[in-house]
């Protein structure tokens, strides 16, 4: 029916695709890797390239990792006074830079910051923000109200009515922005050999900009950020705050560990919500989005918020004593029981030797002691 329909692109001259590095000191956090996947896949399907923007003190030398991650240039702006990430002065340098670069697509990971950033930016250069998405696509909108065809859009992707719609969300200027959840992506593993341009800029930037200013910063300590790397995520739910503060799950992290094994542990939002975990471990819509090769939930029941952070496991092992508790429909094994019966049982065989069939673990501080002294 569409056929005939003319093809309007509406990008007026913009192209390119923007990201956001965002540093913590002069390291990238992990989301600004994660956003040159979906970054380096559209700008391949689009013909064109991926730039990125470095902002902060003594981050030069951040820039070649970022291209050996996907982008084909890093615009770096290196100034004492941007060390720390501040909205308006990051703004006005991002404004700038859209300006003059003129992007089809503008993307952000989801942080903190990234959240506060993005749609600061979008109300100065007067564009839209999709908040949080899941998938990024390119592809031609049919507007049949106007019996035309818009391409090519950005279709950005994201969960709605409590995860249990996806919505794509698709505008029609310039630059299109988006920001994305954290974990979401898995990032493009980093080949020092690509090569890219580095350009610098000095931002112009006013005195307004720094009508607020930082008196110190404290960073929270890093224990929940290993969700994101962890080869395997034990996570507990209501119950395991309720009967054992935790400990048995934490002690089949420990036993992983003590393997080689690179794990961690989450939690539901009930276990969160009731007092007995920090929020910075809480898997699910509201809380992180992760993607281990093994995700064990225990006394977990597998509400579909929950799933929305874990669905892209691996495998997933269910703990659970209900037999028709939800979880089981999405696990890969099911353990019917007791958690406090099951994980003993468990950490013992890990003890022994057990570890879900992943391939040889890294070496334990102790093994490679006994190595060395061999
Ligand atoms: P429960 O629902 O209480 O389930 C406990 C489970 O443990 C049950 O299946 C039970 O059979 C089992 N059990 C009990 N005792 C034992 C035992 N001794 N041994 C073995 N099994 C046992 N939830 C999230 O997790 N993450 C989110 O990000 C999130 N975001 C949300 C956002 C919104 C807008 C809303 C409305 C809800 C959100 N939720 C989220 C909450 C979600 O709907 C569920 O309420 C929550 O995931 C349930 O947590 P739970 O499985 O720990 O607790």
């Amino acid at each position: 029916m569409s056929e005939g329909y003319p093809r309007v692109d509406f990008r007026n001259g913009a192209r390119g695709i923007l990201t956001w590095v965002e540093v913590h000191g002069t390291r990238p956090v992990p989301a600004s890797l994660e956003i040159l996947r979906p970054a380096r896949e559209l700008a391949d399907k689009l013909a064109t390239e991926v730039t990125s923007v470095l902002i902060g003190s003594g981050v030069g030398a951040t820039a070649r990792e970022v291209i050996a991650h996907g982008a084909d240039r890093v615009i770096v702006v290196d100034d004492p006074r941007l060390a720390e990430y501040l909205v308006l002065p990051y703004a006005s340098v991002f404004s700038e830079i859209i300006r003059s670069h003129r992007p089809e697509i503008a993307l952000f990971g989801a942080t903190t910051s990234g959240r506060e950033l993005a749609p600061r930016i979008a109300s100065r250069v007067r564009a839209g923000v999709t908040a949080d998405c899941t998938h990024l696509e390119v592809g031609d909108f049919l507007w049949k109200r106007r019996k035309t065809i818009m391409h090519p859009c950005l279709e950005a992707i994201r969960p709605s009515y409590g995860e249990s719609k996806l919505a794509t969300i698709v505008g029609f200027w310039c630059p299109q922005m988006a920001t994305a959840r954290p974990g979401a992506f898995a990032p493009l593993p980093a080949d020092p050999a690509r090569r890219g341009e580095i350009l610098e800029l000095m931002p112009r930037l006013a005195p307004d900009d720094f009508s607020v200013s930082i008196l110190e910063t404290v960073r929270a300590a890093r224990g929940a950020d290993g969700l994101f790397s962890a080869e395997v995520i034990v996570t507990g739910g209501r119950p395991c705050g309720e009967l054992d503060s935790f400990e048995l799950v934490r002690s089949l992290v420990r036993v992983l560990q003590e393997r080689g094994v690179r794990s961690e542990w989450g939690a539901s939002r009930q276990a969160v919500d009731a007092g007995y975990v920090p929020h910075e471990r809480q898997i699910g819509q509201t809380g992180k989005t992760v993607r281990p090769k093994i995700y064990v939930a225990v006394a977990v029941s597998g509400a579909v918020q929950h799933l929305a952070g874990m669905k892209e496991s691996g495998s997933v092992v269910a703990i659970n004593k209900d037999p028709a508790a939800p979880i089981f429909k999405n696990a890969d094994f099911g353990i019917v029981g007791d958690y406090r019966e099951v994980l003993p049982l468990l950490v013992e065989r890990v003890r022994s030797g057990f570890l879900f069939g992943l391939a040889v673990p890294h070496p334990t501080g102790a093994e490679l002691e006994t190595a060395r002294t061999a």
